[in-house]
């Protein structure tokens, strides 16, 4: 059981001070969680303190592949309207 910290990362460190379990580290070329110690924060907290903090959407993930904060969930853009803006954007 651990979460996994994805290329979407912008190595901000945010997270990497609230980990109760020293799990997370710097590396290139973004930050990783270590597996055998990530224990998503049960006993601990509530929620998983990285991606409690973590700014990015989808940055964090879980065994299933889920983002902790999927698309929408942080900014409060609707994914279908933040791809039609991508989209108009890239026709430009
Ligand atoms: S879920 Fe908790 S234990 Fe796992 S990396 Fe994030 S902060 Fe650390
Ligand atoms: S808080 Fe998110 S974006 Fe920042 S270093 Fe951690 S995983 Fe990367």
């Amino acid at each position: 059981m651990a979460l996994e910290i994805i290329e979407s990362c912008v190595n901000c460190w945010a997270c990497e001070p609230l980990c109760p379990n020293q799990a997370i580290h710097a590396a290139t070329p973004h930050f990783l969680i270590d597996a055998d110690k990530c224990s998503e924060c049960v006993g601990d907290f509530a929620e998983a303190q990285c991606a409690s903090i973590c700014p990015i959407e989808g940055a964090i993930i879980d065994e299933l592949g889920e983002a902790l904060n999927p698309p929408g969930s942080l900014t409060g853009i609707p994914p279908e309207r933040w791809a039609a803006a991508q989209a108009e954007i890239a026709a430009r």
